[in-house]
């Protein structure tokens, strides 16, 4: 049936265009494969790095904490943003093993920057699907944090809202236990998923981030800005901790204010940045 089909299209596609279709899909596969094996040398190699982007408080522009984001230094590359390797690493068991590397990373720096007398807050660390239905995610954490000297009040996890609400009987205890571990959680990208009111008010959440695509348009847009009060109503409602993502104009800043929403990540404060950096920025902010 299939050199049927073959025939038939190449026919009808004319034959240059027909084998042009066929390599351009495996080329795809192959892209794809290429990206997995060497994501799996670059984890042995020591490839993956983590960068750091501050969060603020914008009145008074004290950092209160950071993400934890990676980046993959590729040999032949250069520096991979996490768009080109993510989303391969998700759809394969690479993703647990990278999490875990990101999370280990991001703990063991936290532990130098406490050690060396800087205040970095916490460091949020993202947490992608397969991880929290991982059966041994707490192990997980309980490990990194015993091999780094983190200590869990140093630490948050993020879940995107449509990985938190996807099985919750069998995510919400996890999740419980990492909180009464001293983990904090919050929903990353939240107002684009559909979190009903009874399970937010279930999960043992702390802290929602307002999607970046909310803050960009706000200026412009007065829906957008309608979500965003409507987010931190909700927020306010349900006692929990807000922050808003991708601010990068001082406009976005003065109507996240306006609208009570002090605390930020974008960047007109700063873009995700290595250790070192960051390691400065604390120190112009701590003492200035
Ligand atoms: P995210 O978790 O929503 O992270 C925020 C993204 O927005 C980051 O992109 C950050 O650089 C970018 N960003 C922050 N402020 C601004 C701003 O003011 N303007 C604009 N235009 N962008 C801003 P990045 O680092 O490229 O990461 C993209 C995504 O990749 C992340 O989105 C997250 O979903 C995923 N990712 C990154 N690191 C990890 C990781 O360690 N594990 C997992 N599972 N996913 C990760
Ligand atoms: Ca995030
Ligand atoms: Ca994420
Ligand atoms: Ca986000």
């Amino acid at each position: 049936r299939n050199s049927d089909l073959a025939m038939y299209l190449a026919k009808k596609m004319g034959g240059g265009q027909y084998q042009h279709f066929h390599t351009s899909l495996s080329d795809q596969a192959l892209q794809r494969m290429e990206v997995e094996a060497g994501l799996k040398q670059a984890l042995q190699k020591g490839e993956l790095r983590v960068y750091f982007q501050p969060q603020v408080d914008m009145r008074n522009g004290r950092i209160t904490g950071t993400e934890a984001l990676v980046r993959w230094q590729h040999p032949e590359k250069g520096l991979l943003m996490p768009g080109a390797f993510i989303p391969i690493a998700e759809e394969t068991r690479l993703i647990i093993d990278l999490g875990n590397e990101v999370m280990r990373q991001a703990c063991q720096q936290q532990v130098e920057w406490y050690r060396a007398g800087f205040n970095p807050g916490r460091v949020s660390v993202n947490l992608a699907g397969a991880q929290i239905h991982e059966a041994d995610l707490v192990e997980s954490v309980q490990n990194v944090l015993h091999q780094t000297g983190c200590k869990p009040q140093w630490l948050e996890l993020e879940v995107t809202e449509g990985f938190i609400m996807q099985d919750t009987a069998r995510t919400v205890p996890t999740l419980k236990q990492l909180k009464e571990m001293g983990i904090l959680l919050s929903i990353d990208d939240f107002g684009t998923g559909y979190s009903s009111l009874t399970y937010l008010k279930r999960l043992p959440v702390c802290r929602l981030k307002i999607d970046q695509s909310f803050v960009r348009n706000s200026a412009m847009d007065p829906n957008d800005l309608a979500i965003i009060e409507a987010i931190i109503a909700l927020a306010n409602k349900l006692d929990l901790e807000l922050i808003a993502e991708g601010v990068e104009t001082e406009e976005q800043k003065k109507l996240l204010l306006q609208a009570g929403c002090p605390h930020a990540q974008g960047y007109l404060y700063g873009k995700p940045m290595p250790a070192l950096e960051l390691m400065e920025m604390l120190r112009e902010n701590q003492t200035g």
